[in-house]
């Protein structure tokens, strides 16, 4: 039993959870911030996934360009570019890792790495503890309030709050995807060729001879001379919240960067002396569980792009719906100049008193999901969740009786954008 007691802990140290950190330690709170591997950075350094997608639009009077995610999430950029770890919207993941520890640490964050939250105790509606589980055993540790970050939703899901799975009737998620990195590419050379990769790759597919149900390979270059990212695998119908169903995915998805390994080398002018460099370390998931909250965001309140009263975050990401079938993608793209919001409902597991949750697994459907789980957004999401547990601590209130216009205020005059 751990005697250390917190104002706030943040569970998982992704994007939304370097947000909630970083934002509720700036707004006063004694913050601890957990984390399952080594690092900071969630997805990018756990699944391999790269590079920021896009978040900004233009108005189409005036031309000016609105970035929809400032905040910590535009702090964590320019430091990043600062570093020569930017290439356009492609980031070196080595780098977000130590600028964002460093982040933490000037911030008064404290960390700890290697330690998984494997049970949560609840009072009535009141998580009183969350229990890691790591080298020292089964540490319990309090706080006033929790903020989950996990992606999965894995402390709601933990302390019994409800939760919904993919889409309705099925409840099938997007495709699972293992990222990995190729390189000693000739980018000059490929560029030349690039339009044709998925037609030869399509040829191929109609000939029976690939297995992976991916029809747009996309190539993305990096910040590294001579390394490409690829996010290409395809695994369909598992369910990533299923530890067997997990296991095959990983196999099948090796499988797969073998598969298109050998179709670069064999197709692709600029890929022939190519090596496989690395593979993520997790099969990225891009849906998993979603918590029921106050509000259940609606891809049609995405369209309409309401201006929630509540609102803490904005985006115009499009919804990228990957088929959980199996091959094809849907788009639904916003108009120049337009975007959405998100409300603080959505952050609040239903009657939850001290809990949040941040990151692609707050309270939205499956469409809605496919809009606002992009790097960018979940991070402006956390900094919310995190100034809001802040305030709720100052004023000894429940997560739901924070004051919208404190919060709204205290994240604009922090540099956010709610629109
Ligand atoms: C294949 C793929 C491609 C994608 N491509 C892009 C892209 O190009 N651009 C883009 O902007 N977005 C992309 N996304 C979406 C984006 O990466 C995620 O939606 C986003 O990272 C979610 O952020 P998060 O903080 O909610 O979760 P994560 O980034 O997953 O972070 C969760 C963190 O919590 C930790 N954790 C998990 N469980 C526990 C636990 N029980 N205890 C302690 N720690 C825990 C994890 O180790 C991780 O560090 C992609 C996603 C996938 C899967």
């Amino acid at each position: 039993m751990s005697n250390r007691k917190y104002d706030v802990i943040v569970l998982g140290g992704g994007l939304s959870g370097c947000g909630a950190a970083l934002a509720a330690a700036r707004n006063g709170a004694k913050t601890l911030l957990v984390e399952r591997i080594n690092a900071l950075g969630g997805a990018p350094c756990t699944m391999g996934v790269n590079p920021f997608m896009s978040y900004k639009t233009r108005n189409p009077e005036t031309g000016e360009i609105i970035p929809l995610s400032r905040g910590i999430f535009a702090e964590l950029e320019n430091n990043l570019r600062e570093a020569g770890a930017m290439y356009y919207n492609a980031f070196n993941a080595e780098w977000m890792k130590i600028i964002l520890n460093r982040m933490m640490l000037e911030s008064g964050v404290e960390l700890l790495f290697n330690s998984v939250a494997a049970s949560a105790k609840r009072e009535g509606n009141r998580v009183t503890s969350v229990t890691v589980s790591n080298k020292s055993g089964l540490v319990e540790l309090e706080a006033s309030y929790f903020i989950d970050c996990t992606g999965d939703a894995d402390v709601a899901f933990l302390a019994d709050f409800p939760y919904r799975l993919g889409r309705p009737g099925d409840q099938l998620c997007q495709p699972m995807t293992l990222c990995f990195q190729i390189c000693n590419v000739d980018y000059e050379v490929f560029k030349e060729s690039q339009k044709s990769i998925i037609p030869i790759w399509q040829a191929e597919h109609a000939k029976g001879y690939i297995k992976n149900p991916m029809t747009e390979i996309m190539v993305f270059n990096t910040p590294i001379p001579g390394v490409v990212q690829l996010n290409a695998t395809r695994i369909v119908k598992k369910n990533p919240t299923d530890c067997w169903e997990v296991t095959q995915a990983d196999i099948i998805a090796r499988e797969q960067i073998v598969e298109l390994y050998d179709f670069l080398r064999k197709f692709i002018p600029g890929f022939e002396n190519c090596h496989i460099v690395a593979s993520a370390p997790q099969t990225g998931v891009r849906e998993s569980r979603m918590i029921d909250g106050e509000h259940i965001l609606s891809a049609e309140e995405l369209k309409d792009c309401i201006k929630f009263e509540d609102r803490i975050a904005a985006g115009n990401y499009d919804i990228d719906i990957h088929n959980p079938e199996g091959s094809g993608t849907s788009h639904y793209f916003f108009p120049q100049g337009q975007y959405y919001t998100i409300p603080y409902r959505s952050l609040i597991p239903k009657d939850a008193e001290n809990l949040l949750v941040a990151g692609r697994c707050i309270s939205t459907t499956h469409e809605a999901q496919a809009s606002i789980r992009i790097l960018p957004i979940v991070c402006t999401l956390g900094e919310a969740a995190g100034t809001a547990a802040a305030i709720a601590c100052k004023n000894g209130c429940n997560v739901k009786d924070v004051d919208i216009s404190t919060l709204q205020d205290t994240l604009t005059k922090a540099g956010a954008f709610i629109g």
